[in-house]
């Protein structure tokens, strides 16, 4: 099959397809007419994937990383990791599994693809690598790309990103790879984890809301002053094909500005419910007080950053997972 026939621009291979940001970068790159191949240990969990070429297997495995990179693919999107939540990352529980087996898949993709001679690949590292004492004060947190060093993430999550940051760095200086890396701030939207201990604070926020009754009661981890911002899917996709685009390294943030705290996400999930409800402050796994985009070295880099607000974006995805919790009522 000639894929690169007149049709598609260009090839691509998107790493970690099956999950909620590699979905929705299928579909975006199959719009402006690529041929995609996507690679994940699962499919998609709520739609199907839109790739043209969809190979299921563990890119821990040398041998299946060495077939997905069998083409000479333009354009190499890595976003497979092993990630969640706070549930899932800031509970110790998964430390050792996060940092192997994530690592282990950057090592392969890395290795895989200058064997394969992929020229332009893409690396989607994390708020998380921001030493966590820039983060302690929720009204003023620092989180420039040069405050990186001297490092000290507060989970093992981030400390492997760091980590792979540098290695593609070092692929970039040794091999010549035209490395992109991009430090992604809380990625919301439909068709992402909502109930399945993955899920992040919006995507939780909205499937309490959905699930309770006006007038009760929703659980809420920690006192909900802690802040954060958080960037929907759409304008996250934007950031990526333009930092694909330019000539730019990185590593550089693709987050909001719009700072709030948790407190106020739950009010703002209930005004688009129209619910009112009581919240219930408890122990939970929380992370840093405070953190949020700093965008100053995108908008003068790349002449790019996000304007959609993050009412807008609660809207869509309270609309899509008020649905699931219906679905599932029904099934039940
Ligand atoms: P996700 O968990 O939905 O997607 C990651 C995908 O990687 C999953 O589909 C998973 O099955 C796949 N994967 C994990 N281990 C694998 C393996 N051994 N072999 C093959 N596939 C494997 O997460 P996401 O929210 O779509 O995040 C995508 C990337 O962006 C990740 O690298 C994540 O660390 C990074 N990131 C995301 C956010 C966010 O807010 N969503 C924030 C910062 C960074």
């Amino acid at each position: 099959m000639n894929i690169k026939s007149k049709k598609h621009i260009k090839i691509a291979l998107v790493c970690g397809a099956g999950g909620f940001i590699g979905s929705h970068l299928v579909k975006r790159l199959k719009k402006e007419g690529y041929w995609v191949r996507g690679a994940d240990i699962k499919r998609p969990l709520y739609s199907r994937t839109a790739a043209d070429d969809f190979m299921v297997g563990d890119l821990r495995d040398q041998k299946f990383c060495q077939k997905v990179f069998s083409k000479p693919f333009d354009e190499v999107y890595q976003l497979a990791a092993d990630m969640g939540g706070a549930g899932y990352i800031f509970t110790g529980e998964h430390d050792a599994d996060v940092m192997h087996n994530s690592a282990q898949i950057n090592l392969n993709a890395l290795h895989f693809g200058r064997l394969a001679n992929i020229k332009n690949i893409f690396f989607s590292s994390s708020a998380c690598i921001y030493p966590e004492r820039n983060q302690m004060d929720p009204n003023h947190p620092n989180l420039a790309e040069d405050s990186a060093y001297p490092a000290g993430p507060d989970s093992e999550y981030g400390w492997e990103k760091l980590f792979s940051e540098r290695l593609y760095l070092a692929y970039k200086r040794n091999y010549g790879m035209n490395v992109h890396i991009a430090r992604f701030h809380n990625i919301f939207g439909p068709e992402g984890s909502w109930n399945n201990g993955k899920e992040k604070s919006p995507a939780a926020m909205c499937r309490k809301v959905a699930q309770a009754k006006d007038g009760g009661t929703i659980e809420m981890w920690g006192d909900g002053k802690q802040t954060r911002s958080y960037l929907y899917i759409d304008e996250c996709l934007d950031g990526v094909r333009t930092l694909m685009k330019s000539k730019f390294t990185g590593p550089v943030n693709i987050g909001s500005e719009e700072m709030v705290s948790i407190n106020e996400l739950a009010a703002m999930v209930m005004k688009i419910a129209g619910k009112k409800m009581k919240i219930q402050h408890v122990k939970g796994p929380l992370g840093v007080r405070g953190r949020s985009s700093d965008n100053r070295l995108i908008r003068k880099t790349l002449k790019w950053e996000p304007t959609g607000t993050l009412y807008d974006g609660l809207t869509k995805t309270y609309a899509w997972i008020n649905e699931q919790v219906k679905a599932k009522r029904k099934d039940t």
